[in-house]
């Protein structure tokens, strides 16, 4: 009978989401907001973000142009596209074409998954540098590719000094071994979220050596562009010898104006590669709201006709970052969680050996040691951080479980509120 039919018994899991269904966020945004009292953990700011961009938005929301209601272009709504033109193009050096070098997506996120559906085959490898953010893989996979992982070398600096993200270094001679003729494309993530290593001239020039010599792509998700400290300068791998030509470069609204939420992020790249990221985003998301693009178009006339001055955001955000990186660094130090001091970004990570005795291992447990760590942590001391193995491959998760990433981007008072957590939990040692 039909009712006996109705219920499905064949496998619906398409094959390509094999073991792809765990996932850090949906565990650890669920344990933060169960049980924190003091939330370190996802990447948002918990600070207002700046004035004139919100003003932006509600004027676009009820201003005259009731057009901005309605769909607008879909690789991106043409103030916005013209502005990162403009900008992107001062940056680089080089005429950007709005309409063909540059594409709005829904936040960084969607701009990635758009260049690995738009450019990884099956059989394709993708190196990634671990510790890396931890979509790159999952993505890889479902377009039928093969991640190919390479891990950054923490050396220990030798006066006894706190370590920098600068000392997580790659082997050069490991870095070339992953390069073969199935590789398609790497991964670059400068500043890097976990760590907030800042690659330098140096570092970045190896790899586009590597990239030019085996004709493969890069995507460079650059979301953290601003988030550079201590007078560093982030170098865009696109303005290297070569590199334009096979580089995708990625933004982000998001991290760029402390707006994540908002979800705009984009593009930028020569048009050879970007007409097939457009395939992808016409046939997938088509584009994201309207309002939001407008705003951020208004965000970014601003500081373009601020570029570089004191009242730009872009010079603003980092400074009053970087202040709250040595509040952070300061509290984890003084109870001794070693902090690993981030050139960019706005985590930074910290070895929790010293507070291990309080979460005894569980040789029987195949959950790498820091999930354990963190879990327990946010449920009796109510602080929230990530495990830092939820940035690495399976194989090597076991080799990095002593650390949590913790995000810094947060009010002074969340930030002093996580300081007496740790202080507490220190006296009662
Ligand atoms: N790339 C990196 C390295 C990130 O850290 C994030 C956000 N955590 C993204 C991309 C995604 O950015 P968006 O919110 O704009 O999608």
């Amino acid at each position: 009978s039909f009712s006996f039919q109705a219920k499905m018994s064949r496998p619906v899991q398409a094959q390509r989401l094999e073991g792809l269904d765990k996932n850090i966020w949906v565990e650890f945004v669920k344990l933060a907001a169960t049980y924190s009292k003091v939330n370190l953990g996802q990447g948002f700011p918990d600070f207002p973000a700046p004035e004139f961009l919100t003003e932006a938005f509600v004027g676009a929301l009820s201003g005259k142009n009731h057009m901005l209601h309605q769909y607008t272009r879909a690789f991106g709504h043409p103030p916005l596209v013209k502005v990162l033109a403009q900008f992107f193009g001062k940056l680089l050096g080089r005429d950007l074409d709005p309409m063909t070098n540059v594409m709005v997506t829904v936040g960084a996120y969607q701009a990635l998954f758009c260049c690995f559906q738009a450019f990884v085959d099956e059989g394709d490898e993708v190196i990634i540098i671990e510790p890396f953010f931890d979509c790159y893989e999952p993505m890889v996979k479902m377009a039928g590719g093969t991640p190919v992982f390479v891990s950054l070398r923490p050396k220990a600096p030798k006066d006894g000094k706190l370590m920098s993200s600068a000392d997580w270094q790659l082997d050069p001679a490991e870095l070339a071994s992953k390069f073969s003729e199935r590789t398609k494309a790497i991964v670059l993530n400068s500043p890097n979220n976990p760590l907030g290593k800042v690659f330098s001239r140096g570092e970045l020039e190896l790899i586009a050596e590597l990239c030019v010599k085996h004709d493969v792509l890069c995507f460079s998700d650059e979301v953290y562009e601003w988030l550079v400290y201590d007078g560093k300068e982030h170098i865009r791998i696109a303005s290297l010898q070569g590199m334009w030509d096979r580089t995708v470069m990625i933004g982000s609204a998001g991290k760029t104006f402390s707006a994540t939420g908002w979800k705009v992020g984009w593009t930028v790249g020569p048009d050879r590669l970007m007409q097939h990221v457009r395939t992808v985003h016409q046939n997938s998301v088509y584009h994201c709201a309207t309002v939001a693009q407008e705003a951020v178009s208004q965000g970014f006339q601003r500081e373009l006709s601020l570029f570089g001055k004191p009242d730009s955001y872009f010079v603003q955000l980092p400074k009053m970052l970087q202040q709250k990186r040595d509040q952070l660094v300061q509290s984890l130090d003084a109870v001794g969680m070693k902090p690993i001091i981030p050139e960019g970004t706005y985590f930074l990570v910290a070895d929790i050996s010293k507070f291990k005795s309080d979460v005894p291992d569980d040789p029987k447990s195949d959950e790498p040691y820091d999930y354990r760590f963190a879990k327990w942590m946010v449920k009796n001391k109510g602080l929230a951080a990530i495990p830092l193995s939820a940035f690495y491959s399976e194989a090597h998760k076991n080799n990095y479980n002593n650390y949590l990433r913790f995000c810094f981007a947060k009010e002074d008072a969340t930030l002093k509120a996580a300081s007496d957590i740790l202080q507490k939990w220190k006296q009662e040692k």
